[in-house]
């Protein structure tokens, strides 16, 4: 509705993860509702956020005085009381925010989450897991995973590329992925393109499906 707060979020638990949502939205410039049951997390956040409010979140009751039905969004970091997570997921859907996005410490939790009315469901320690996982060997400097299925990583450019252009050593056709960028050390980022040289020492940012990237980047 026109009443809602186009910019505005709600984010309820400001522990570790939801505490770090919310500094990164009050930092973008948004109109951030931090909620959180412990009195000492609201004093701590009172003046980085916009508003900080004690207050059980699993009382629809109390999110309607609050006036969190006219944030279009809100943000659930409540984690490990599994419980009180749900409710508070259940209470936002019953006030009719129609943009929830909570944390799972699980997947059944998410699962149930899901089922509740989340909208978008996050699992930050699973993802960092597994982002620490590409990383850690050091054949990656980078990567991002798209649902889909789909990836970009930043990588060292495989000996065989090196003297030649992209053209010349046809990455495309026989790993199945795609050169977005060059970067040479002390240069910018630059777009690829056909006749792009490639040197030793030059880092690559490269799309394409998750396992085709991830074997390419094992080249390096
Ligand atoms: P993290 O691991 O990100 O710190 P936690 O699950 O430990 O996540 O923290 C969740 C936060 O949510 C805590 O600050 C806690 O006080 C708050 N919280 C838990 N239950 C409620 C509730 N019913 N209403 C409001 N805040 C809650």
């Amino acid at each position: 509705s026109s009443s809602q707060r186009a910019d505005s979020v709600v984010v309820i638990g400001l522990g570790r993860f939801g505490g770090a949502v919310a500094d990164s939205l009050a930092r973008l410039g948004h109109d951030v509702l931090g909620i959180d049951e412990n009195p000492d997390l609201v004093q701590t956040w009172a003046d980085t956020l916009t508003h900080v409010v004690q207050a059980d979140a699993t009382n629809a009751d109390v999110l309607r005085r609050l006036g969190v039905g006219e944030f279009g969004r809100a943000v659930v970091g409540i984690g490990s009381d599994v419980e009180a997570s749900v409710l508070t997921v259940l209470a936002l859907e019953e006030i009719g925010v129609t943009d929830i996005w909570a944390k799972a410490i699980s997947t059944k939790h998410g699962r149930i989450l899901e089922r509740t009315g989340a909208h978008h469901v996050v699992y930050p320690e699973a993802a960092m897991g597994e982002r620490v996982a590409h990383l850690v060997t050091g054949k990656m400097i980078d990567f991002i995973e798209f649902d889909d299925g789909f990836a970009i990583v930043k990588t060292k450019a495989p000996r065989e590329a090196w003297d030649k252009t992209l053209s010349e050593s046809a990455l495309r056709s026989r790993y199945g992925v795609t050169v977005v960028g060059v970067k040479r050390s002390r240069a910018d980022f630059t777009y690829a393109k056909p006749d792009t040289l490639i040197e030793s020492g030059d880092i690559l940012i490269v799309s394409g499906a998750t396992d085709r990237v991830e074997r390419f980047a094992a080249l390096s």
